[in-house]
C-alpha cells in the first residue's frame, strides 16, 4: 500500500498506470482521505474511465508541474478552513476551489440504479449512497451551478431507478396477454370487428347487419391495427402502457415516472465566495424562507396538474412567477445588511400568504415560481394584490423598496400541447 505519512506533507502525487486495480484503490484512498483528498494527482499512462475523473491528468513536464503545484498551494492558503476536519461539502468546496474551471462530469454506468454516477462526489463523500441527494442540496443552495445537460431520463416514482421496462397492457383488465388481430370494417353499418367474426361459408358477411362484403374499398376495409385481450376478450385499438421498475418491481403509468435531467456541474460564484469567506452573505439566501422544492419536482407537479385540467374541466390551478430586478441596486444604495433584512421580511410575509398545498421553487437567484392548486383568476388576483401590498411594506424612509415583477397564469389560458417546461419558458419572458 502507498504510505503517505502525515508528517511528510506531500503536495502532489504521481501514479504509474501499470496495475489498474491498484491504481483504483490508491486514488480512491487519496480522495477519501480527510487530510489528503485535495492533492493534485497525476498519472503516467492511461487510467480507467472510472478513475480518470479522480485524477488531474497526465504528469506535465517539470516547469508546468511546479506551476500547477504553486497554484494549488496559493489557492489553498486562501481557502477559509485551515484547521480541523472538513464536512463533505467543505471538502468538495476545497477540491473545486483548488481547480478553477473543474467540471463535475456524470459517468454512464448501466449497472448503477440511476445509470449515472459522479465518481468525484462519491470519493469525496466516502460513500456511493445519496450522491444525488447531496447534489440536489448543493444545487438548491446554489453552491454548484449547471454546466451542461448530459441526458434526460425517466425514473421510477418509488425508488428513482432508471431501469424500467414498458409493456402494452389491456386497457380494460390490465392483463399483459394482448395480441394483435386482423379486423374488418363494414361500410354498410360501420361495424368494426375481428376478421374471424366475418367469415361465413367461405365468404365475408358482416355479423351485425348481415351484408355480404365482396369488394375491399367499396364494401369494407381493414382499419388500423386492433388488439384482443386474451384474458377478458376486450377488443381495442390502443392499449395502455405500463412502466415496470426492474429494481423495486413496482408498476406505474408512464406519466407518473419522474423526469430527471442529468447535468454536469461546476462551482458557482456563490460557491467561490463560500470557499473563501465561509458564508455566502448574499441577500438572495433570504428567499430560502419560502421552503423551495427541487425544480424537477415542481415541473412534475405542474405537468400532473396540466394533465388533470385536460381530463377534468372543473380542475383549476394558477402559476405565479416573481422576479426582483432591483436587488443589486438596493445592495449598492442600502448596503448588504439592510437589503438582506428587507428581502427576509418580504419573503416571510410571502410565505404566510401561501397555503399548505402551494408549492414554490426557484430557477435563478431572483426568479421564484409558485404553483397554486384550486386557484382561479379571482383567487390569483387576490393573492397578487396581497403580494403587491406586502412589497409596498418594504418601502424605506428614503423611498427605496423591493420591486417585484410578475408573470401570471391561470389554467384556463393553457395552450394546446403546452407542457410545464413550455409554460414556464413562455412566462419567463415576462419576468426578464
Ligand atoms: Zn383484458
Ligand atoms: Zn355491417
Ligand atoms: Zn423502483
Amino acid at each position: 500500500m502507498l504510505d503517505l505519512s502525515r508528517d511528510a506533507a506531500p503536495v502532489a502525487c504521481v501514479f504509474e498506470a501499470n496495475d489498474h486495480q491498484w491504481l483504483h484503490e490508491q486514488i480512491g484512498a487519496v480522495r477519501r482521505d480527510p487530510k489528503l483528498f485535495w492533492m493534485p494527482c497525476f498519472i503516467l499512462g492511461d487510467a480507467d474511465a472510472r478513475d480518470a475523473p479522480l485524477l488531474d491528468g497526465d504528469l506535465p513536464p517539470p516547469p508546468e508541474l511546479k506551476q500547477a503545484i504553486d497554484s494549488v498551494l496559493t489557492l489553498s492558503a486562501s481557502f477559509k478552513h485551515q484547521e480541523g476536519e472538513l464536512s463533505r461539502t467543505d471538502r468538495l468546496l476545497k477540491y473545486l476551489w483548488l481547480r478553477p474551471g473543474f467540471v463535475i462530469q456524470p459517468m454512464h454506468d448501466w449497472r448503477h440504479p440511476r445509470y449515472y454516477r459522479y465518481p468525484i462526489l462519491e470519493a469525496l463523500a466516502g460513500t456511493e449512497e445519496d450522491v444525488f441527494g447531496w447534489l440536489q442540496t448543493l444545487a438548491n443552495s446554489r453552491t454548484l451551478e449547471i454546466e451542461g445537460l448530459v441526458d434526460r431520463q425517466r425514473e421510477c416514482l418509488f425508488c428513482h431507478s432508471a431501469h424500467l421496462s414498458f409493456t402494452d397492457i389491456c386497457p380494460n383488465c390490465r392483463a399483459i396477454a394482448v395480441e394483435k388481430v386482423a379486423s374488418l370494417h363494414c361500410f354498410t353499418c360501420g361495424h368494426v370487428g375481428e376478421q374471424d367474426g366475418f367469415l361465413s361459408q367461405g365468404g365475408l358477411v358482416c355479423p351485425k347487419c348481415g351484408t355480404r362484403l365482396r369488394h375491399i374499398g367499396s364494401d369494407y376495409d381493414r382499419p388500423l391495427e386492433h388488439y384482443r385481450c386474451r384474458e377478458c376478450r376486450h377488443f381495442f385499438v390502443e392499449g395502455d402502457v405500463s412502466a415496470r421498475c426492474a429494481m423495486c418491481r413496482k408498476s406505474m403509468p408512464p406519466e407518473d415516472l419522474i423526469a430527471h435531467n442529468i447535468h454536469s456541474w461546476r462551482l458557482s460564484e456563490r460557491g467561490r465566495v463560500l470557499a473563501v469567506r465561509g458564508d455566502a452573505g448574499d441577500v438572495f439566501s433570504a428567499f430560502g424562507e419560502l421552503h423551495f422544492i427541487a425544480n424537477e419536482l415542481f415541473i412534475h407537479n405542474l405537468d400532473w396538474l396540466i394533465a388533470q385540467v385536460q381530463r377534468y374541466p372543473d380542475v383549476q390551478f394558477a402559476v405565479l412567477g416573481l422576479s426582483f430586478p432591483n436587488v443589486p441596486e438596493l445592495v449598492d444604495v442600502m448596503g448588504h445588511g439592510r437589503t438582506l433584512s428587507l428581502v427576509e421580511s418580504f419573503s416571510a410575509r410571502l410565505r404566510d400568504l401561501l397555503r399548505t398545498p402551494d408549492l414554490s421553487t426557484r430557477t435563478a437567484d431572483n426568479r421564484i415560481w409558485l404553483l397554486l392548486p384550486h386557484t382561479d383568476t379571482h383567487g390569483l388576483q387576490g393573492l397578487l394584490a396581497r403580494i403587491k401590498k406586502s412589497a409596498l411594506l418594504t418601502r424605506q424612509a428614503d423611498g427605496q423598496e423591493l420591486v417585484c415583477r410578475f408573470a401570471e397564469f391561470v389554467s384556463t389560458d393553457l395552450r394546446e400541447l403546452e407542457t410545464a417546461e413550455l409554460l414556464l419558458a413562455r412566462l419567463r419572458s415576462e419576468l426578464d
